[in-house]
């Protein structure tokens, strides 16, 4: 039996350091081998890539990637109260485990050998804030990360899948297809962890494209999609006020309906309005 395989189980590890989940840093753990093998799959092959994961609690999900053929795993927790329990898994996984005590918010990823593979059961108080932080980081290089598996509330996973015409769509969808293929790969409900949350719960896998699905400066994209989105309820002639002087012309050289909604225009149309703002910026 490997040392990995001769480890306690999850429930006995938690029991046996009093780890009882704190709500205030998201922790809702999931102790089913199985789940945390069929997440770690999602991620494809790991041969050769550095795995890393946000927030890896008593292992669970650590394990399952250990267990891959990954060149190695690096995890980085803010929670203290596991760092002992991450240096057991590193006593059995050895020098291809890398733990890291910090804030995910503001730990440079960067610094691990590419190809990197994020893998994680997110915390859901910060799980926007850091896709967000990485889809930046994607803009500026899209070799940054080869993928990202990664698991929201449900309500999380579908606004960042979400199409136009969906009440769902809105600026992470466009931010996120713009630059990744996206797949959704599983749901879970809350009894699949422990302690269960009130929400379901799905994974969604991020594969960045070479190039984004049009040109565009992030900075411009995100004016329009903050403008456009910021009252989706209103026509775009009137939600885009302020940010286009000539509305008329701007509309007819973009393609687009003056009256529809925000969550109506589909990727490319926001595409379109994007590179017309930006030769006006460079004529104006
Ligand atoms: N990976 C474990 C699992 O699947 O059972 C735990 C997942 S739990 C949803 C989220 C984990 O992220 C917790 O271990 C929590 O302590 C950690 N965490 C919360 N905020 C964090 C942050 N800003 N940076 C790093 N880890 C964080």
């Amino acid at each position: 039996m490997s040392l990995l395989a001769a480890l306690p189980t999850l429930k006995a590890t938690i029991d046996a350091h009093g780890l009882g989940a704190r709500k205030a840093l998201g922790q809702h753990f999931l102790l089913d081998a199985n789940i945390v093998r069929r997440i770690a799959s999602y991620a494809g092959d790991l041969d050769g890539r550095t795995a890393i994961e946000i927030g890896p609690g008593p292992g669970g999900l650590t394990r399952a990637l250990l267990e891959s053929n990954a060149a190695r795993v690096v995890a980085i927790e803010k929670d203290e109260r596991f760092l002992l329990v991450l240096a057991q898994l590193k006593e059995a996984a050895g020098e291809r485990f890398i733990v890291a005590k910090d804030d995910a918010l503001r730990h440079d990823l960067l610094h691990y050998p590419a190809p990197r593979k994020i893998v994680a059961n997110l915390p859901y108080n910060v799980g926007t804030e850091l896709l967000v932080h990485w889809l930046e980081d994607i803009a500026k290089d899209s070799a940054v990360y080869e993928s990202m598996t990664l698991m929201f509330q449900k309500e999380v996973a579908e606004r960042i899948t979400a199409t136009h015409g969906s009440k769902d769509y809105g600026r992470l969808s466009v931010f996120a297809q713009w630059l990744c293929k996206i797949r959704y790969d599983m749901e879970l409900p809350p009894g699949a962890f422990s302690p269960p949350p009130k929400v379901s719960s799905a994974v969604v896998t991020l594969t960045p494209r070479k190039t984004p699905l049009f040109p565009a400066k992030k900075e411009t994209l995100e004016k329009l999609l903050a403008k456009a989105f910021g009252q989706r309820r209103k026509m775009l002639r009137s939600a885009l006020k302020g940010i286009i002087p000539d509305m008329e012309s701007f509309f007819a050289e973009s393609g687009i309906d003056p009256t529809l909604r925000a969550e109506q225009v589909d990727i490319a149309g926001f595409g379109r309005m994007a590179a017309v703002l930006e030769l006006r910026d460079k004529i104006g």
